[in-house]
């Protein structure tokens, strides 16, 4: 390993009390959504803004008023001449604690213990909140010579769809030049060897079918919406899974996925005919194809079923919807850079790999950025006991700020 790096290394090797402290301290600042109950991301802010301007980074906060009034604030900071810059994107907002009885210690105080720092947004992503601004702490104290400028992006409103966090940023004039690249530390595996790259679109379908409730007993009066809607459902599912075959071995799995997933309760008593029917199918899509030909499709099967009956409704709606963003070229240099100080740092072979989708990072690559997801975690996000273990945090740290060097 190089000497610069080694000694990076060492620098930050001598920050992991204060990084866990850190931790525990932004686990303390709730960060919910207003949208999911909470208060936004004013109070993480006020917290970790003075912590990078006092390491001398520039940082500037950029708010946004969401649909409830209140302020989104990001914080946009920088180190090194102004130049080709790679941005680290971690997101400072996190999803409530669910069911407060199926947390072994408080979600919202940060507790240390065999190594790891449990709370609410420990790892989802308070861990890669931390390992970037003290990698970007390391090289300003490093005095190290960087080769790109270093940029990073605490980003609100991840957890509900980036509407007031990346998605504004992007449109902002002047933050982002055209060479800069981005690498979004959200998402990974328990050894670090995975590098995302690419993402499914995704697709939530809503189907109102609407019949005529009766008696069970008298079904030739009515219009059983229920019949209507499971034999639609099944037509569905078999015309999409016959139609989008094919296949892509960056994700697994390496298809695009169609299911029926959310029936929302009809009649209360077995002996009514259903009028109304309501399902919901989620769909997974290749970036090889678009959503809206499958939206297409379901709309077309459902007006051929209304028209075969006469008197029944079906009303097919976008419940959510995410267009597959392009793929960031597995050659491009983020992704051979972050391998290569994978390899180096983390002493595992890099490789990689698509996602079901839903990362800060195709928000980038829309914009025509090349942009890498990857960290060092395991499947804790959004659970109960949710937990960073402050090894991984340490190696992301490492692997971070030899990116720049
Ligand atoms: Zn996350």
């Amino acid at each position: 390993m190089d000497e610069t790096i080694g000694n990076i290394n060492r620098i930050i090797d001598g920050y992991e009390r204060e990084m866990v402290e850190e931790l525990k301290n932004i686990i303390g600042i709730k960060s919910i959504s207003p949208s999911s109950g909470g208060m936004g991301e004013s109070k993480r802010v006020e917290h970790l803004l003075p912590l990078l301007k006092a390491q001398g980074a520039d940082a500037k906060i950029y708010s946004y008023k969401d649909e409830t009034g209140t302020e989104r604030p990001s914080i946009v900071a920088t180190r090194g001449a102004a130049g080709r810059t790679i941005w680290v994107v971690a997101h400072i907002d996190t999803v409530s604690e669910g069911d407060p009885a199926m947390w072994s210690t408080n979600p919202f105080e940060g507790v240390e213990k065999d190594g790891r720092v449990y709370g609410r947004g420990s790892s989802d992503n308070g861990q890669d909140v931390v390992a970037g601004i003290y990698a970007m702490k390391a090289l300003g104290a490093a005095k190290a010579e960087m080769k790109y400028r270093m940029g990073l992006v605490l980003v609100a409103d991840e957890e509900v769809g980036s509407k007031y966090g990346i998605q504004k940023l992007l449109d902002e004039q002047g933050v982002f030049g055209k060479e800069d690249m981005f690498l979004v530390p959200d998402a990974g595996v328990e050894d670090g060897s995975e590098i995302e790259v690419s993402e499914k679109g995704m697709l939530w379908i809503k189907i109102t079918t609407t019949g005529k409730q009766v008696h069970a007993s008298t079904p030739h009066l009515g219009i059983n919406a229920c019949r209507h809607a499971v034999g639609l459902l099944d037509r569905i599912d078999t015309d999409l899974h016959r139609k989008y075959t094919k296949t892509n071995k960056l994700f697994a799995p390496d298809t695009s996925t169609f299911e029926i997933t959310k029936r929302e309760a009809n009649v209360g008593s077995v002996n009514i005919i259903p009028g109304k029917d309501v399902s919901y199918i989620d769909c997974r899509i290749l970036p090889d194809y678009s959503v809206d030909e499958v939206l297409e499709d379901v709309k077309r099967l459902a007006s051929e079923a209304e028209m075969r009956t006469p008197g029944l409704k079906i009303e097919v709606e976008v419940f959510q919807r995410e267009d597959p963003a392009p793929t960031t070229d597995p050659n491009s240099e983020i992704a051979r850079l972050l391998g290569k100080r994978i390899r180096e740092q983390l002493g595992v072979e890099p490789k990689t790999i698509g996602i079901g989708g839903g990362t800060c990072a195709a928000f980038a690559r829309r914009k025509g950025f090349q942009a890498a997801v990857w960290n060092t975690t395991g499947e804790v996000a959004h659970s109960p006991d949710e937990y960073a273990v402050i090894k991984h945090m340490m190696g992301d740290a490492k692997v971070i700020a030899s990116l720049f060097v």
